[in-house]
C-alpha cells in the first residue's frame, strides 16, 4: 500500500459539488481508501483562462500502481465531462496526482511528484492543510515554499455542511 495525494480543480459549473461527487466516486472504489480531505479553496487562474478555480486536495492509501491511479483519475475526469478544446482551457474537473509514496519519475504521461506543486498556492495550501509536515526528497519541507507563492490570490472557503477541524466521512485528520 502506498500513500498518495490527489489535487482537484475546476472552474466550470458547481465545482464544489463536482469535486465532492468525484471524491465519493473515488471512495466507492475498493482499490483505494481516502484518508483526508482539505477544505475548498478559491483561486485565481494560473497559466489558465476563465474565472476563478475551486481546488481541494485529498490523501489516499492505495494498492494501485502510479499508472493505475492515473487511469482511475482520468476515468473520473471523463465521467465528469471534462473537455480539452485547447491547452489550459477552462475545465470542468481536473485531477492531478501530486505525489505517490516512494516514486520519482519524469515520464511525460506521469510526472511524480507533480512538478508544479511548489509553484502553485492552490496546490500548496490545501496540501499543507492535510499534511502540514510533508517532505519530499527533491524539495525538502514543502511549507518552505509558501513565501514563493504568497502573491497568488487564493481564499479558503467556509465549509457548508461541517465545521472545519472536525472529522467528516472522508477524513481521519483535520477536515
Ligand atoms: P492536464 O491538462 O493538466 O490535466 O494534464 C493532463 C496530462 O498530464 C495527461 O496527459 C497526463 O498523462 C499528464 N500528467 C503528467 N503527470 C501527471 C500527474 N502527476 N498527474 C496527472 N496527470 C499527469
Amino acid at each position: 500500500m502506498a500513500r498518495a495525494y490527489i489535487g482537484f480543480g475546476g472552474n466550470i459549473g458547481d465545482t464544489r459539488q463536482l469535486i465532492t461527487d468525484a471524491i465519493v466516486c473515488l471512495a466507492l472504489r475498493s482499490e483505494l481508501q481516502i484518508l483526508a480531505k482539505s477544505c475548498f479553496y478559491q483561486s485565481a487562474p494560473v497559466e489558465a483562462t476563465g474565472g476563478d478555480y475551486i481546488n481541494a486536495v485529498i490523501e489516499v492509501e492505495t494498492e494501485l500502481s502510479p499508472y493505475g491511479l492515473l487511469h482511475v483519475c482520468q476515468t473520473i475526469e471523463q465521467e465528469f465531462g471534462r473537455e480539452r478544446p485547447y491547452a489550459n482551457a477552462p475545465r470542468t474537473l481536473d485531477l492531478d496526482i501530486l505525489s505517490f509514496e516512494g516514486v520519482t519519475q519524469n515520464e511525460t504521461e506521469l510526472m511524480l511528484p507533480h512538478p508544479k506543486i511548489i509553484e502553485r498556492s492552490f496546490v500548496l495550501l490545501p496540501l499543507l492543510e492535510i499534511a502540514p509536515e510533508i517532505f519530499l526528497p527533491q524539495w525538502g519541507e514543502l511549507k518552505a515554499y509558501l513565501p514563493n507563492v504568497a502573491h497568488q490570490r487564493i481564499e479558503k472557503l467556509p465549509c457548508r455542511n461541517c465545521n472545519c477541524g472536525e472529522k467528516d466521512v472522508y477524513s481521519q485528520s483535520a477536515h
